[in-house]
């Protein structure tokens, strides 16, 4: 789903798309201890088959790793399935470690992936019963039953079981069917931590995010960091301190974007719109400019949450998406495509006399943006931008 860099926008293609339900999770039949147990030995036989994969010249067919791992996984005691499993992830790990130059890949985790024959999910009574050698275990998610609810109804693919820090946790990997509406219009949204822009073509309305408390907390968190330089680390007080503002202000942004995105979402399916966002793939080329690390560091954690948050329940709804290079969205000039000059927020147009506040701008420039990525039909993937960027600079159309 990466966007290459020359587009300037993309439209998230129909399909299939995973939608996960994770939760804590407690034993309620069988032995936790045989079931960490078994989670081990496969940790160790997933090692195992990375381990041959990566000594070999050639990485193997599936057939052959059939031939190489599967009597031993078995003499594991692993389920016939289980074992096809375990060599299958190992191949697609050591094959993506490969193609990317990357090292071998070390298991650190405790995790099983299980599917449908070694699995039974039953979202009614909140229960899902996996086995992996020759017991079966039952596992009560631990979790709001509204939340569980959401997921009744959807085929699920695949169970994980995973255990650290001393817990347990199940998530399920559900198959979600999206197939967005044609848009008759579309509403674009510029992010900052005050507030968000949305623009629909000719209005622009914002709305108070609570980033900035969650940076409070989280500066606070800094604060005792700086206060006690050595003493925060080993000092269960002030640990635990830091650790509950950092989690609060992980709360802050998570559930705010969760509402913000589902009001949004909602609200743009009701006029029928596409949702206009950011690839935040292309911010990442700011981290260097920016001086005030932890701004930095919670403004991209809040856009990536408040991403994800739309993406879910875009693919709930079928609401249209498209998402834009947001390349200098806040320095070009919507109207005539001129460099911008800043008086504090305030962006003012040298050649056409365009002016306009700061968050304005970047809503009604990724709104623009939606536009070119409509050049091309919806639904399908995007080509070339239509114009290119100097020409926008330059306010005119170059041959
Ligand atoms: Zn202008």
């Amino acid at each position: 789903m990466r966007a290459s860099i020359t587009r300037l926008a993309w439209v998230m293609p129909e399909g299939t798309y995973h939608k996960a339900l994770k939760a804590k999770a407690e034993v309620i039949e069988g032995n936790i201890n045989d079931l960490l147990w078994d989670l081990a030995i496969y940790k160790y036989a997933l090692q195992r088959c990375i381990d041959a994969l990566w000594e070999l010249d050639r990485i193997p067919k599936k057939s052959q790793a059939h031939q190489l791992f599967y009597s031993v996984l078995r003499s594991y005691g692993f389920r016939a399935h289980v074992a096809r499993n375990i060599y299958s992830i190992a191949l697609a790990l050591v094959k993506s470690a490969k193609e990317n130059g990357g090292r071998k890949p070390v298991i650190k985790k405790m995790c099983a992936r299980l599917d449908y024959q070694d699995g039974r999910v039953d979202l009614g009574n909140e229960v899902v019963r996996v086995i992996l050698r020759n017991k079966w275990y039952s596992l009560k998610l631990v979790h709001r039953k509204e939340y569980i609810e959401r997921f009744r109804g959807l085929r699920w693919k695949e169970v994980h079981v995973k255990y650290g820090n001393g817990k347990l946790y199940v998530s399920i990997v559900f198959e979600v069917r999206y197939a967005p509406y044609t848009p008759r219009g579309s509403l674009a949204f510029d992010v900052n931590l005050r507030h968000i822009a949305v623009y629909d073509g000719s209005n622009v309305r914002r709305y108070g995010t609570r980033f900035i408390d969650a940076l409070s907390k989280r500066a606070r968190a800094e604060e005792l960091q700086r206060k006690h330089p050595k003493r925060w680390r080993c000092n269960r007080r002030i640990l635990n301190r830091i650790r509950s503002l950092h989690r609060k202000a992980k709360n802050l942004v998570v559930d705010w974007c969760r509402k913000f995105a589902k009001e949004l979402v909602l609200k743009t399916k009701k006029h029928g719109y596409a949702i206009v966002l950011e690839d935040l793939e292309y911010l990442r080329e700011n981290v260097v400019k920016k001086e005030d690390k932890i701004v930095w560091k919670l403004s991209i954690f809040a856009y990536r949450k408040l991403q994800e948050a739309v993406i879910s329940k875009v693919i709930e709804y079928n609401v249209p998406v498209v998402f834009v290079n947001p390349r200098r969205t806040s320095s070009t000039c919507p109207r005539c495509g001129a460099k911008l000059s800043y008086v504090y927020r305030l962006a003012i147009c040298r050649s056409c006399r365009f002016i306009v506040d700061r968050d304005t701008v970047g809503a009604m420039n990724i709104w623009i943006r939606f536009i070119y990525a409509h050049a091309g039909e919806l639904g399908s993937p995007l080509s070339a931008p239509v114009m290119k960027d100097e020409a926008r600079r330059n306010g005119r159309i170059q041959g």
